[in-house]
C-alpha cells in the first residue's frame, strides 16, 4: 500500500480562500482590512524567500501588508521602536519578526515586546502560556498548520500514540500540546533520546521536526502510521542546484505509511496560511 499524500498546498489555498471571503465581508462594517507586518533585518536569503512569500499571500487575499526591510546594522532600540509604533497602529494587526535575526540581537526581548494580540507567530509567552493552559489564543504558525492538516484528512488523535521528534519552542513543544489538547497521548523525543528508533515505531501519529535530512528510515515507522514531515533540509545534487527535502526519507516511508506530508508542498504552506488566520483573528477579535 503507497500512503495517501497529506495535501498541504491545496489546504493552504483552500484557508486562503475561505479568508480572501470572510475579510471582504468583514470590511463592510470594519472599513479597513485586516494588517499584517513582517519586520526582516538582514539579507539572509532564505528569510526574504519566506518574507516575500507571506507578504505576497497577504496582498493576495485582500489584507495590507506593513511590511518593512532593514539593514544588518539596525540596533535592538531601534526595531524595538518600531514594534513599539505597530503595537499602538490601528491598521495593523499583526506584527511578525523573521528569524533568525543577526547575532546582535536579543530575539527573545524583541518576541516579548510585541503586543500579544498582535503576535500573528503565537510567540509570546503570554500565548504559549494560554496554550499550556488550554486557552483560546493566537497559535503558533507551524504547529497549528500541522493540526489543520491532521483534521482536514479527518485522522483520529484522541487515544492514538503521538510521537514528535524535536522539542524546539517553535515547532515541537507546541505541536506536543496541541496535540494533548486533542486527547492523543503524546511523547516528544529530542537528540538524548535513546532508542529513537524503537521510540518512533510506537507512533499512530509520527511528526519529525529536527531539520536532519531524510533521518526518519522506514524501518523507524509503524505500518500504517500517519507521518507528518516538518522539515526543510537543502542538500546537494550532482547537478549542483540542490533541492528540498524533509527529515523524512519520503520515497521509502510513503510505501507503509497510511498518510504522509510531502517536502516541498506539505507542511511549508500551511505556515503561510496560519499566519494569515491568525492576524485575521486579531482583526476580528480586537477591532
Ligand atoms: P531546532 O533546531 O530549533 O530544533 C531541532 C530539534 O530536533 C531539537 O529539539 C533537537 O533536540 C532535535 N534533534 C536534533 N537532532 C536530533 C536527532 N539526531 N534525533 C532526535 N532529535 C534531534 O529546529 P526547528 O524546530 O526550528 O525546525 C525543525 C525543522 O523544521 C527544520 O528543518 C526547519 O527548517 C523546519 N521548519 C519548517 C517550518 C515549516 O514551515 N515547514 C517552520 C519551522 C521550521 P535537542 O533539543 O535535544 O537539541
Amino acid at each position: 500500500m503507497v500512503a495517501q499524500i497529506l495535501d498541504g498546498k491545496s489546504l493552504a489555498k483552500k484557508v486562503q480562500s475561505r479568508l480572501q471571503v470572510a475579510i471582504k465581508e468583514a470590511m463592510i462594517n470594519k472599513k479597513r482590512p485586516p494588517g499584517l507586518a513582517v519586520l526582516m533585518v538582514g539579507d539572509n536569503p532564505a528569510s526574504a524567500v519566506y518574507v516575500s512569500n507571506k507578504e505576497k499571500s497577504c496582498t493576495k487575499i485582500g489584507m495590507a501588508s506593513f511590511g518593512r526591510h532593514f539593514p544588518a546594522n539596525t540596533t535592538q532600540e531601534e526595531l524595538t521602536a518600531v514594534i513599539e509604533e505597530l503595537n499602538q497602529d490601528a491598521n495593523v494587526d499583526g506584527i511578525l519578526v523573521q528569524l533568525p535575526l543577526p547575532d546582535h540581537f536579543n530575539s527573545i526581548a524583541l518576541l516579548h515586546s510585541i503586543d500579544p494580540k498582535k503576535d500573528a507567530d503565537g510567540l509570546h509567552p503570554v500565548n504559549l502560556g494560554k496554550l499550556v493552559r488550554g486557552e483560546k489564543g493566537l497559535r503558533s504558525c507551524t504547529p497549528a498548520g500541522v493540526m489543520e492538516i491532521l483534521k482536514e484528512y479527518n485522522i483520529p488523535m484522541a487515544g492514538k500514540k503521538a510521537v514528535v521528534v524535536g522539542r524546539s519552542i517553535l515547532v515541537g513543544k507546541p505541536l506536543a500540546l496541541m496535540l494533548l489538547e486533542e486527547n492523543a497521548t503524546v511523547t516528544i523525543a529530542h537528540s538524548k533520546t535513546t532508542n529513537l528508533g524503537e521510540v518512533c515505531r510506537e507512533a499512530d501519529i509520527l511528526i519529525a521536526a529536527v531539520g536532519k535530512p531524510e533521518m526518519i528510515t522506514a524501518d523507524m515507522v509503524k505500518p500504517n502510521a500517519v507521518v507528518i514531515d516538518v522539515g526543510i533540509n537543502r542538500i546537494e545534487t550532482p547537478d549542483g542546484k540542490g533541492r528540498l527535502v524533509g527529515d523524512v526519507d519520503y520515497n521509502q516511508v510513503k510505501e507503509i505509511a497510511s498518510y504522509i506530508t510531502p517536502v516541498p508542498g506539505g507542511v511549508g504552506p500551511m505556515t503561510v496560511a496560519m499566519l494569515l488566520q491568525n492576524t485575521y483573528e486579531s482583526y476580528m477579535t480586537n477591532s
